[in-house]
């Protein structure tokens, strides 16, 4: 298994905001994946890193090089780190992962990852197990299931529409710039953007940080920014959005430190 010691978690969050970790691994196979899990069961799992952010860990476990995806009858099996925009023209553009994907219940122009997901396999309570869809009460952009994503079984791909999505995420989001997609979930029937457009904090600057002038729910690393940085507007921008609105916002962006 390869390891980067003293890593830069900076170089894998999508949104550039990371300290360090002693120690990170890269399994290359499921089962040095599980083998490591139960020899350290707490260790925290990433895919793409497209929706994390982070502080200093001692170690951390990066799924990407469990990339399989195969054609069985009747669907595809995929491992937790292949890229999702290989399997759903929803996530074009996006470089998520399957694991991530499942965990997140990754949505996009009116698909959600649930509605084609058969079972997935999982490492639980130091054990593998196959879990069907039901078990792990995915929710809008939530699980409820603690445990690791190993692989996923789809009934189907969908791919037709893959450089329409991607055209529209380009013209939405301020692309190229790094960013973590939609810092907050969407509250009942409302927008998240349109909650922080209407409270005046669409282009708000903090320290490095900037609130997308393109889109207000996503939020960019002009270059330095920390952890706390992230955190402290976070904070803000809901106590500012709940002063306006009574609204209380959740964050749908991870961090992991
Ligand atoms: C440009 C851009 C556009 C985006 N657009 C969308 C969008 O349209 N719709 C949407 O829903 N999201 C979107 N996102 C957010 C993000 O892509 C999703 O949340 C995605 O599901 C995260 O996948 P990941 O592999 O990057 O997960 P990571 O960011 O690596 O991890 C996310 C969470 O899942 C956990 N996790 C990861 N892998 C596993 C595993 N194998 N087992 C258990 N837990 C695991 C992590 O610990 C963490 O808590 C976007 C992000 C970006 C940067």
């Amino acid at each position: 298994m390869q390891k980067k010691l003293s890593a830069s978690l900076k170089d894998f969050s999508a949104i550039r905001i990371g300290g360090r970790a002693d120690i990170v691994y890269f399994p290359e196979t499921i089962s040095e994946l599980t083998e490591l899990l139960a020899e350290k069961p707490a260790l925290p799992v990433v895919g793409g890193c497209t929706n994390v952010f982070f502080g200093d860990l001692p170690e951390l476990v990066c799924a990407k090089y469990l990339n399989k995806i195969s054609e069985m009858s009747g669907g595809v099996v995929a491992e937790c780190g292949a890229l999702l925009e290989k399997l759903f023209d929803f996530a074009a553009g996006v470089p998520a992962t399957v694991g991530g994907g499942v965990i997140m219940n990754f949505g996009a122009f009116g698909f959600e990852l649930k509605d084609f997901l058969r079972s997935v396999r999982v490492w639980q309570n130091g054990a593998v197990k196959t879990l069907a869809v039901e078990e792990l009460r995915l929710g809008y952009r939530s699980a409820d299931f603690a445990g690791v994503v190993l692989s996923a079984v789809f009934k189907r791909k969908r791919l037709e529409k893959k450089a329409e999505y991607l055209k529209q995420r380009q013209e939405k989001m301020p692309w190229g710039q790094p960013n973590i997609g939609s810092i907050f979930k969407n509250p009942a029937g409302l927008s998240a953007g349109q909650l922080l457009e209407d409270a005046g904090l669409k282009g708000f600057k903090y320290k490095d940080l900037q609130v997308s002038e393109k889109h207000a729910n996503i939020v960019v690393n002009n270059g330095a920014a920390s952890a706390r940085d992230l955190l402290e507007l976070i904070e803000r921008i809901k106590q500012t959005v709940q002063e306006q609105t009574n609204i209380l916002l959740e964050t749908e962006a991870r961090y992991i430190g």
